[in-house]
């Protein structure tokens, strides 16, 4: 698979600070902040620092580091929320996945009852 990344993405660009964001935690390998249109009282977006398209290009190619940082990161927003009724997480991937920004991004999404997943 040949994961190609655009550095022109807003998650690039967010990442070297040319666009704003409201940060809810970051460390060496990841940074969260909320999401922009928010579909739950929740709603954070979990990006890695590195250059990955994607759950699966992550998955293969980052370091043992940038993964056990980026969980790291996951626990840390998932404390911060105050999400212990439950939460989802969403990797949406590619054109099945309806992945509209090609930096790889975990949705965590809680705050309320969320219904089942997949209704589409
Ligand atoms: P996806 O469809 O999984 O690629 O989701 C991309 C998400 O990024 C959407 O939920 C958008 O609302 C969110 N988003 C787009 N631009 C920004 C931004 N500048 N700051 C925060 N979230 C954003």
């Amino acid at each position: 698979m040949d994961f190609a990344y655009d550095d022109q993405n807003i998650f690039a660009k967010i990442l070297r600070g040319e666009i704003p964001n409201k940060t809810v935690y970051e460390n060496d390998h990841a940074l969260a902040f909320e999401d922009i249109a928010p579909q739950a009282p929740v709603h954070v977006l979990i990006i890695p620092k590195g250059a990955y398209v994607s759950l699966d290009h992550f998955a293969r190619d980052a370091s043992a580091e940038d993964q056990a940082g980026f969980m790291q990161a996951v626990a840390e927003v998932c404390r911060i929320t105050d999400v212990g009724a439950g939460f989802r997480a969403i990797a949406n991937t590619r054109t099945h996945g309806v992945q509209d920004v090609p930096h790889y991004h975990m949705h965590i999404l809680g705050g309320r009852q969320l219904g089942r997943m997949l209704q589409g």
